[in-house]
């Protein structure tokens, strides 16, 4: 049965057409913009964004420490110099990203705390015509476009995701999750207990460990740590040896790219080495006799979750010095005064912190349909995993999630879309829309992103929902930067296209 979408009711005010609508104003969007302005001119187009401000991500985190674990001449734009430490914190990023947006006069395109609800596909007209809604005011807008260019990110913003463990209603202190963290929290000289071992909690174990009383990481499982120098050598050595700028940052970048696709060559030929090295690395900051073995020692195979990058071995320090504990165990259940462990330890805590990850949210959890008929995107075969089958103007930034940055990603979708627009003005058609060629009868479906690849528990639990790959191209999504890098610019635009 077609399901048939529901519009917002109300007043709705017409804003007019743009040629391309931008979805987000995080760093993909602020990447699509810049690239349709150098390359399409001729192309209006606006971004509208929920948040009051640029940046996405770096915006709406907050809480204590919060940084990149990616380094930011690769997180960066390949089109913008990055010359502070590799590693950067919230602060640095959205200072950047402003100057980005600034020297590139991208600010009058941005229309802010408006957020899209509904984008419906006319064949007819041949456009999409997008209800939005003001945050400050309720007002209801809809915006004609040619084209979805959606940087929309990959997660819901508003919450993120924690798990329902028994007596949580018990516990008397506060339980919080890092994404809505509160702007007056008052952690001095508190218990706190941080559950979960990614990122996250990497990052803000050492920013509130002097203040607090202890901090103990509680994880079901290990996490793997790289712990190194917040520094680049090789960029330090060139920048005494007067190289410019624009150098440095090229160089640089090639740098980060080489390690990483030498240390992924090694994670697959090598596991058992790499991961003993990776150990290894964490024990050096550790007291001897440190159960590095119990903490430190993940089950899955390097590089099948994002590894985490703990800067100048921070949270190692934390637990040096006795400020900061590591637990590995499971939760019975929470109590009064903190959490059970399933092997009857008791954990007392003022704060519960739940670093647990976030919430999934397939393309910004906008309503679309194709003349009514609602888009059931996990029916769809994504094109080289930008496009999807059967929907007509339309792509998705999703970036790198392992060894490349985001960025690295956003950067060649944009490329890859803009060579998708000049094609189209040659064939002088207005249409263009991914669909399965009859050499793909026998196409095999798989999930998403091949949990094989990169499995962490936010896209196990969403694969459902996602568009699918196929077997064979142009409907593989690698998550492989070096394929793609080389497979985006010689892409076929006639196979598994169409255009109209
Ligand atoms: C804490 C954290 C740290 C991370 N660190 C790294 C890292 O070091 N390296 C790395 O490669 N990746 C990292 N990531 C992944 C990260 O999200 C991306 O790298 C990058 O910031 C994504 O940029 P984006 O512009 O695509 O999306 P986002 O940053 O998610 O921005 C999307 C924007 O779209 C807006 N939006 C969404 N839906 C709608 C709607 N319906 N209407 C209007 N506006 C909407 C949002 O308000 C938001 O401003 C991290 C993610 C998190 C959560």
């Amino acid at each position: 049965m077609n399901v048939v979408a529901t519009k917002p009711v109300g007043e709705i005010k017409q804003m007019g057409h743009v040629d391309v609508l931008i979805v987000g104003a995080g760093i993909s969007g602020i990447d699509a913009a810049y690239y349709l302005q150098k390359d399409m001119p001729g192309k209006s187009f606006k971004l509208l964004d929920a948040l009051e401000s640029f940046g996405g991500t770096w915006r709406s985190h907050v809480y204590p420490g919060i940084r990149s674990d990616s380094d930011l001449f690769t997180f960066g734009f390949g089109w913008k110099l990055w010359s502070g430490p590799p590693i950067a914190t919230a602060d640095e990023i959205l200072a950047y990203l402003e100057e980005a947006i600034d020297e590139q006069d991208i600010a009058k395109h941005i229309q802010y705390q408006t957020k899209v609800r509904t984008a419906s596909w006319s064949s007819a007209d041949k456009k999409w015509t997008v209800i939005s809604e003001r945050l400050d005011s309720g007002e209801l807008e809809s915006y004609t476009t040619d084209f979805m260019w959606m940087c929309q990110g990959y997660y819901e913003h508003k919450k993120g995701f924690t798990p329902v463990w028994p007596g949580m209603e018990n516990f008397k202190g506060q339980i919080i999750h890092p994404q809505a963290w509160p702007e007056d929290l008052d952690y001095k000289d508190k218990n706190i207990v941080v559950i979960g071992s990614g990122a996250t909690a990497a990052t803000i174990v050492p920013a509130m460990a002097d203040d607090a009383k202890h901090i103990t990481v509680l994880q079901r499982s290990p996490t793997y740590m790289f712990a190194a120098p917040n520094r680049n050598d090789l960029v330090e050595q060139l920048r005494e040896l007067d190289i410019s700028p624009e150098w440095i940052h090229e160089i640089a970048r090639k740098n980060v790219l080489y390690t990483s696709a030498k240390l992924i060559e090694r994670c697959q030929s090598e596991p058992d080495v790499v991961k003993a090295e990776l150990m290894a690395g964490v024990q050096q900051y550790l007291p001897e006799g440190y159960e590095t073995d119990v903490h430190f020692n993940p089950k899955y195979k390097p590089w099948q979750q994002r590894i985490a990058f703990v800067p100048n071995g921070d949270l190692f320090q934390g637990i040096a010095s006795g400020k900061a504990s590591m637990v590995t165990d499971h939760i019975d259940h929470f109590t009064e005064k903190g959490i059970l462990t399933k092997s009857g330890k008791e954990l007392e805590a003022d704060i519960i912190i739940s670093a647990t990850g976030l919430n999934m949210l397939l393309l910004g959890g906008i309503e679309f349909d194709l003349d009514g008929e609602l888009v059931d995107f996990s029916k769809t075969v994504a094109y080289r995993g930008v496009m999807f089958s059967g929907v007509p103007n339309l792509c998705w930034v999703f970036g790198y999630f392992r060894a490349a940055s985001w960025t690295m990603r956003a950067d060649l979708v944009s490329e890859l879309m803009i060579r998708i627009f000049q094609h189209m003005e040659e064939k002088g058609v207005s249409v263009v829309t991914p669909e399965l060629r009859k050499e793909d009868a026998d196409i095999k479906l798989g999930p998403w992103v091949d949990p094989e690849v990169f499995n962490p528990g936010y896209l196990q639990r969403s694969l459902h929902l996602m568009p699918k790959q196929g077997d064979r191209q142009p409907w593989l999504f690698t998550q492989d930067y070096w394929d793609e890098k080389e497979a985006f610019p010689k892409a076929n635009l006639d196979d598994g296209l169409n255009y109209r």
